[in-house]
């Protein structure tokens, strides 16, 4: 039995977290609060410069974890694809500039093409950044998507689907981005992620929790024990898999955004050392 966290020292909050915050709010917040690390999403670093945000982050003591996100290649035209291409050269030299040393992708999927020429050319998409993501120190990490998202989020639904792509990339800056909340019903898990382990593809690890019944696709998230997503067990796979990086918590929720941010950041502290 995995034993639970007591202390913040490995937690990590993603911007999108406490959305109604701004990107300075939430860094001096999650810093008096003793949270350690800090995963920005590109749309809180809007009209500001990536660098100086950067070491101001870094000058209340976070560590940036990563910067979220990039992805969605697939497109049903060439233009469309070259585009996403340049996008996500764009927000690989957001990540350096940031200091961010990984970048989640999240696929992409087009509704009406088949899903196996998605992630065709999503493989496509990230071999054509891939140089670009070398030279800049930046490492990029597939984060599979449920399956409610595969007509048009992301094409890749599962690990083992991540872990193919990985292996034909053959390259030691592509993985996986683990989120419980799109992979704990997949019955190969704990299989699934001691092989990420094994193959040196396990970069991330997300939390939140799975609210029954979900009353919106994207936005009704639930914090950690609000849910049926066993994540403590989920945590021990991770662990054993020799995953030694922060535990993040990426949640999307009106309900909570509408909450005191305040109030909700204590009620995430309270439930990283209850139910992670
Ligand atoms: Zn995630």
């Amino acid at each position: 039995m995995t034993a639970p966290l007591t202390d913040f020292s490995r937690l990590c909050i993603h911007t999108i977290t406490t959305k109604p915050w701004a990107l300075e709010t939430a860094t001096a917040r999650f810093a008096a609060a003793g949270v350690k690390g800090i995963t920005v999403w590109r749309q809180a670093l809007e009209g500001r410069d990536p660098a100086a945000a950067g070491r101001a982050i870094r000058a209340q003591g976070l560590e940036i974890v990563s910067l979220c996100r990039g992805g969605f290649f697939p497109a049903t035209t060439a233009a469309g694809r070259i585009a996403a291409i340049d996008d996500n050269r764009r927000c690989i030299d957001e990540a350096a500039a940031l200091g961010a040393p990984l970048i989640v992708l999240v696929c992409g999927a087009v509704p009406g093409q088949s899903l196996a020429e998605s992630r065709k050319q999503i493989t496509e998409g990230i071999a054509a950044v891939l140089p670009h993501a070398a030279a800049a120190r930046v490492k990029l990490a597939i984060e599979p998507l449920h399956p409610m998202y595969a007509a048009d989020r992301s094409a890749v639904n599962t690990m083992a689907q991540a872990r193919a792509i990985c292996r034909e990339l053959g390259s030691p800056g592509v993985g996986i981005a683990a989120d419980v909340y799109h992979i704990w019903w997949d019955d190969n898990l704990e299989a699934e992620i001691a092989a990420s382990g094994r193959e040196g593809s396990l970069f991330a690890f997300h939390v939140c929790d799975w609210r029954t019944p979900t009353t919106d696709l994207l936005n009704d998230r639930g914090l950690m024990g609000e849910g049926c997503i066993p994540l403590r067990q989920i945590r021990g796979w991770v662990e054993a898999a020799g995953f030694r990086g922060f535990n993040e918590v990426e949640i999307f929720s009106n309900r909570l955004w509408a909450s005191d941010q305040d109030q909700f950041l204590r009620d995430i502290q309270a439930a990283y050392l209850a139910h992670c």
